[in-house]
């Protein structure tokens, strides 16, 4: 634990490098994110695309992390985020849909480290479904390793949870018996 805490200190308070006169920060986001972690893209830099968020964008990952992903974090550990924030033109590139809330900074794809993404996917919509934690949309899929999560600022959080089938469409999410 004291690696860990250091680390996130030196993280969040300074800065993660510096070159010549820029200083390029990595903001801690929530206790165990950092921003870093939200725009790192692979599809980006195969594409020698920017993907740098602005302050609005930012303040959207802050409050997603602040909100359902922190309590995520806390029933089952740790996160990995396999896509967080994209700008439009990575977005593109990646094939989502154009109004995507990952454009806004509303949205995470993340995968469980310690469990697997159906017990975190239950565990998060039951935790809806109390009103222990908050969300807009969860989404889980046949055809894919992660799991999506979105939260909005302003506007009414749905609290909606889908399944995307293999196909691609969209079915209302239930409890495996
Ligand atoms: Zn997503």
């Amino acid at each position: 634990m004291p690696a860990v805490r250091a680390r996130a200190v030196r993280v969040g308070v300074c800065c993660a490098r510096r070159t010549g006169i820029a200083t390029v920060t990595d903001p801690q986001l929530s206790p165990h994110f950092r921003l870093s972690e939200f725009t790192r893209s692979a599809l980006a830099a195969r594409f020698g695309l920017a993907n740098t968020p602005g302050a609005w964008e930012i303040g959207n990952l802050r409050a997603l992390c602040l909100g359902p992903l922190e309590w995520l974090r806390g029933e089952v550990g740790r996160l990995d985020v396999s896509s967080g924030c994209r700008a439009l033109d990575v977005n593109r590139a990646a094939g989502g849909a154009a109004g995507s809330q990952h454009v806004k900074g509303q949205a995470a794809d993340v995968i469980p480290a310690g469990t697997t993404r159906d017990e975190a996917f239950a565990a998060l919509v039951a935790g809806m479904r109390a009103g222990r934690t908050v969300a807009d949309q969860v989404i889980t899929y046949d055809a894919k390793p992660h799991m999506h999560v979105s939260f909005r600022t302003a506007g009414v959080n749905r609290g909606q949870a889908l399944r995307c089938l293999s196909d691609g469409r969209y079915i209302p999410w239930v409890p495996a018996p």
